[in-house]
């Protein structure tokens, strides 16, 4: 990293304020051995507890800026707040709950440097999680992929470093509901990964149970592809094709086997309808969820709405 690159640290923050403190006091140091100019950029997605006071309280270091959202708005759309007003020309986003040690920072950089990398990535050595948070997470970057085509091994770790036209293009998408490292890969050109360490939580619990998971599963998916809706008309055509078959099968037993065989064979008819009165449900929830997204997007609510910027230099 050229010396007189700046850089951007932008913090999600969610109800972490058991590690606010902690993380401020590793991650100050780390980038001031950096000898480089920096910002650090936490963005208050809507938090309940603590959070946003101790966050008031680090705008003492002319560093920090503080985003107050005015409501949760979400990870990822609450990291696109931070990327509107950050001004580095590399952008680091980290969780703010420590599971990203902040020493790792430079080992980015440098990577970054090395390659002349637009976007560099990490994959979690040793990861500290349950079975039942690791498990989403294969599948997620399972999915990410093959959407994307690009063999990045670990999507979900969030400590990754891009450049600034990276940031600029994202920044200028107003997706809702969007994956970030996913919509990185479609600006960056030169992608790499790194391997860092992963540490358990710090304090409190994380914001992600199942059911957030599966919508962030489902914003990949359908923010990126039309994967779905293409297996579904696949599945259709199969299905149909299947349900001729079926049909001549039922008229050639009705033939040899007279009409007594086909009463018979009214509840086979009714399994039939049913899988077919299922497939629809399913088809028309899918298209339904993509109507929704349609509909959120056709709306132009903003992603985020920024009630206060905090810094040394006053209150916006
Ligand atoms: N986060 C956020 N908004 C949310 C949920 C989470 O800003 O609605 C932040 C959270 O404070 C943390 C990061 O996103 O800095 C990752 O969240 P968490 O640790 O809960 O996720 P996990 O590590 O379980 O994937
Ligand atoms: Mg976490």
């Amino acid at each position: 990293m050229d010396k007189n690159e700046q850089l951007s640290v932008v913090i999600p923050v969610y109800n972490e304020e058991d590690n606010l403190q902690a993380l401020m006091e590793r991650l100050l140091p780390v980038l001031q051995q950096t000898g480089k100019s920096f910002e650090i950029i936490f963005i208050d997605d809507g938090s309940r507890d603590n959070s946003l006071p101790i966050l008031k309280s680090f705008i003492k270091y002319e560093q920090v800026k503080v985003l107050e959202l005015t409501r949760n708005y979400g990870q990822h759309a609450a990291i696109m707040a931070g990327f509107s007003v950050s001004s580095g020309d590399i952008v680091v986003t980290m969780d703010a709950d420590l599971q990203n040690p902040p020493e790792e920072i430079p080992a980015l950089l440098a990577a970054m440097e090395e390659g002349n990398f637009d976007v560099v990535g990490t994959i979690r050595k040793g990861r500290k999680d349950s079975l039942f948070r690791i498990l989403p997470s294969k599948i997620v970057n399972m999915v990410a992929r093959k959407i994307t085509g690009v063999s990045m091994r670990d999507w979900g770790c969030m400590l990754r470093a891009y450049r600034r036209p990276v940031v600029e293009r994202m920044i200028s998408c107003h997706e809702h509901s969007t994956f970030i490292p996913a919509l990185a890969t479609v600006f960056g050109k030169r992608i790499t990964e790194i391997e860092v360490r992963h540490e358990e939580r710090h304090g409190g619990k994380s914001s992600y149970p199942l059911r957030k998971l599966i919508n962030l599963q489902f914003d990949l998916v359908a923010s990126f592809s039309n994967f779905p809706i293409k297996m579904i008309m696949y599945g259709g055509i199969l299905l149909s094709l299947l349900g001729v078959c079926f049909g001549a099968f039922l008229v050639i037993a009705r033939l040899l086997y007279g009409a007594i065989w086909a009463a018979q064979g009214v509840f086979t008819l009714f399994a039939v309808l049913f899988v077919f009165i299922g497939m629809q449900f399913f088809a028309l929830g899918l298209i339904g969820e993509y109507i929704g997204r349609i509909f959120r997007e056709v709306r132009k609510r903003p992603e985020y709405v920024i009630e206060r910027i905090y810094s040394a230099r006053g209150t916006k």
